[in-house]
């Protein structure tokens, strides 16, 4: 096997050392590209030609990422609920498992705090806070997702999402891991300083479980296999990363990653976790809740979950060194029928929001009634898919009227009622002058 070599990338510029003729380092780290030089010798030149004071030139070239702000638990919450509805439980546990997260790292100058993190108890100086990723079990379409989106973007941390049902351990046929942190740097522009700060989420995890009753020779169905090669970035490695993607080849050149300070939330839907969870909970108390008086088989699903041990999620399939590296569990609720219409109408970027926008374009109000919220969002809940279900219902709802608009000069309102939803009838419009019309 070729030994690895760490790939360098202009300062300046970003571009790798394979796309540039010249490369050269500076102290801790800096490299300027030959293409660069030329630039900043012509704005030299010409600026010392005019005799223009000193100032430092901003080219147009993109510099090395700014440091970003950690905000403090309440505020990266506040953040969190102008995006995502309910799920406070799971908000609250991350904000607090991110915040101590980045703390840890706060000497690192791309951090900037308000506070600073002074420990003045001596016996702790040596004392090494371990990173602490987080596993969101919820169901589909509950926001596991738009969550860890969401605190990336907060936070101005690069972030990538990676499937993982499409991983392979090395020598199989599919994606291996170290393309996870690929796509890493790749969000961070290549800047691997960035990348080694930001977020992976890891999305069903659930599916990779230990199973046995599947034999593939081209694809590590047992899932174990995956979940340990998972494992090693996870808990801290230097991956070697072939920046192009694909497979690995021996005369390769590779980026080297420290994935020791990358932060992993993994999610997944965990369907019929809340069932081990009872069994052992029901043999343990007599099948009984003696805290609110009440049946095991009564508690709802969130409850339980919320009861989530290590050993449940063994049973599940997953293998203990694995679950020790998630010590978080955020649990995510299934969203209500009230969830839903706060998220169609509410969010800073809410589906009737951008449906209004896209008819304002063509200078046509919208209107959904409040019973047509309420309608979508009842349908959305009997196809238990969360607010994914939304998005479709949407589609299929608006598609003949946003094929009738743009020939529409007339038209200046549409509203859309619960009879619509329904399947009962069109939407009412409304012209610029005395015409009226119903459509089909
Ligand atoms: P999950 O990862 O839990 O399966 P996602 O986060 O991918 O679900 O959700 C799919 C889409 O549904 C999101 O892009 C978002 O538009 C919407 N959504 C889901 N949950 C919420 C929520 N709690 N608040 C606002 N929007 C949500």
């Amino acid at each position: 096997m070729a030994k690895a070599t760490r790939m360098t990338f202009c300062s300046f510029c970003g571009k790798s050392q394979n796309e540039t003729r010249k490369m050269i380092a500076g102290p801790s780290e800096v490299f300027i590209c030959d293409a660069c030089i030329n630039v900043c010798k012509t704005i030299v030149e010409r600026d010392i030609g005019e005799n223009k004071p000193a100032v430092v030139e901003k080219t147009k070239l993109p510099a090395a990422s700014a440091p970003f702000k950690l905000l403090k638990p309440a505020d990266l919450k506040a953040f969190l609920d102008q995006h995502v509805i309910s799920q406070d439980y799971a908000k609250r546990a991350l904000v607090v498992a991110v915040y101590n997260h980045y703390r840890r790292l706060h000497s690192e100058s791309r951090i900037e705090t308000e506070t600073k993190f002074k420990v003045a108890d001596k016996d702790l100086a040596d004392v090494q806070v371990e990173k602490s990723n987080i596993l969101l079990l919820g169901p589909t379409g509950s926001g596991k997702t738009l969550l860890a989106r969401t605190l990336a973007q907060t936070l101005g941390v690069p972030f990538s999402i990676v499937d993982a049902t499409t991983l392979t351990e090395a020598g199989y046929v599919g994606d291996d891991v170290e393309n996870v942190v690929l796509r890493l740097l790749q969000a961070a522009n290549y800047d691997v300083a960035s990348a080694e700060c930001g977020i992976i989420y890891v999305d069903e995890i659930d599916k990779i479980g230990r199973k046995t009753d599947n034999v593939s020779i081209t694809r590590d169905v047992s899932g174990e296999g995956v979940q340990q090669a998972l494992l090693k970035i996870i808990e801290g490695t230097v991956c070697n990363v072939p920046p192009q993607g694909g497979r690995k080849h021996p005369n390769q050149e590779y980026i080297q990653i420290n994935t020791a300070n990358i932060l992993f939330i993994c999610g997944g839907a965990f369907v019929d976790l809340d069932k081990i969870v009872q069994n052992r909970l029901g043999s343990k108390a007599m099948g009984f809740d003696t805290l609110h008086n009440r049946r095991i088989s009564e508690v709802p699903l969130h409850e339980l979950l919320i009861e989530t041990q290590p050993e449940d999620l063994v049973q599940y399939g997953m293998i203990p060194e694995f679950i020790g590296r998630l010590p978080m569990v955020a649990v995510l609720d299934e969203l209500s029928v009230s969830d839903l219409e706060h998220i169609l109408i509410d969010t800073q970027h809410a589906l009737v929001k951008q449906y209004r926008k896209l008819f304002a374009m063509d200078g046509v109000k919208l209107e959904f009634t409040k019973d047509a919220i309420y309608a979508i969002a009842e349908k959305a809940v009997k196809l238990k898919t969360g607010a994914r279900a939304l998005r479709a219902i949407m589609e299929g709802l608006m598609l003949d009227i946003m094929y009738q608009i743009p020939h529409e000069d007339k038209l200046s309102k549409v509203v859309i009622d619960a009879k619509m939803v329904a399947g009962e009838g069109g939407p009412k419009l409304h012209y610029k002058k005395a015409t009226r019309a119903k459509a089909k």
